[in-house]
């Protein structure tokens, strides 16, 4: 298996593990053992073949990543484990608990402590409450609207908004794991993980230019092919 920099076309393959259990072998014997055997992008079984590897940052420490590549549409996936917020370096329990916390009027020092202490400094701290994650929510309302599906119009005002999105979108689940589990739901529905920092085309499937009117995403004018997800 080859080492590679990290492609810009990475679809995600979300594998929910600690950072205490995670290396490359255990994603590989995972892999040996056909734990990813549906493909996201196109749906089909045990099409996978392992491609190369690459490292991406978690904080201050790297981590090796496994790519697989499709044979059946022909795309790469990067295996991210949950811990690792795709597309940073930033730990995702530690996003959710600042963005839980800070909704729930804690101040940015108690909600970031786990931020803090990884060396995150303050002003990060309000960036992702009030643009990174506001975005991808965002992003999100405008694939799998929610609330908004009951209004008349596409785009009367929001129902909800933040916190509030997440909860009524996760229900009867809690907050708890929503990075994880809205990015599971975005990728069992050809959709790529939505809370990545860095993307452009979101949806895998073929779609008509103007499906998608929102401001915030450019739709393909053709496949729909992958983000940068590293
Ligand atoms: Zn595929």
């Amino acid at each position: 298996m080859e080492s590679c920099i990290p492609p810009k076309n990475h679809i995600i393959i979300i594998f929910d593990i600690l950072i205490k259990d995670y290396s490359l072998q255990t994603i590989i014997y995972n892999f040996l053992f056909g734990v990813f055997g549906v493909c996201p992008s196109c749906g089909v079984e045990n099409c996978f073949k392992i491609h190369s590897n690459y490292f991406k940052y978690y904080y201050w420490e790297r981590i090796q990543i496994l790519v697989l590549y499709c044979k059946e549409c022909k795309k790469f996936h990067a295996v991210i484990p949950s811990f690792s917020l795709p597309g940073t370096s930033l730990g995702s329990q530690e996003v959710e608990q600042l963005y839980i916390g800070v909704n729930n009027n804690q101040t940015y020092l108690e909600a970031g402590k786990g931020l803090l202490e990884n060396g995150i400094s303050e002003d990060h701290l309000g960036y992702i409450v009030n643009k990174t994650i506001p975005r991808m929510i965002n992003h999100m309302q405008t694939m799998f609207p929610g609330p908004r599906q009951t209004s008349e119009a596409n785009y009367a005002a929001i129902a909800y908004d933040g916190l509030e999105y997440i909860e009524y979108f996760l229900r009867p689940d809690t907050c708890e794991q929503f990075i994880l589990k809205i990015n599971s739901y975005c990728l069992s529905h050809q959709v790529n993980a939505i809370f990545c920092s860095r993307y452009n085309i979101i949806n895998f499937t073929k779609r008509k230019s103007g499906v998608y009117n929102s401001n915030k995403i450019t739709p393909s004018s053709g496949d729909g092919i992958a983000l940068d997800s590293t």
